[in-house]
């Protein structure tokens, strides 16, 4: 069943653990999560750009792309692979 975009919020990230370097307009700026693209990242940098507004995310680095609901799901694969656990 399709799930609304509309349901995820910044507060969501924070629930993964993720920080928000920068904002711009409907945009934030999150440490990329596909491709290891921050590994080297210093300071406030950080290049995968989440636009709830519009539900959809981009990689400056990487060119990942898509709907914000494959973000969350990525998230979600991306936690058990680190053997996070929610509690
Ligand atoms: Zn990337």
């Amino acid at each position: 069943m399709y799930k609304s975009y509309i349901k995820f919020t910044e507060q969501d990230l924070a629930v993964y653990g993720m920080q928000i370097f920068r904002r711009k307009g409907d945009e934030v700026e999150v440490h990329c999560i596909f491709n290891d693209c921050d590994k080297d990242s210093i300071g406030q940098e950080a290049h995968l750009s989440i636009n709830f507004k519009k539900g959809v995310y981009h990689c400056y680095k990487c060119g990942a792309n898509g709907h914000i609901t494959e973000l969350f799901k990525h998230l979600n694969s991306f936690n058990r692979y680190n053997g996070k656990r929610d509690i």
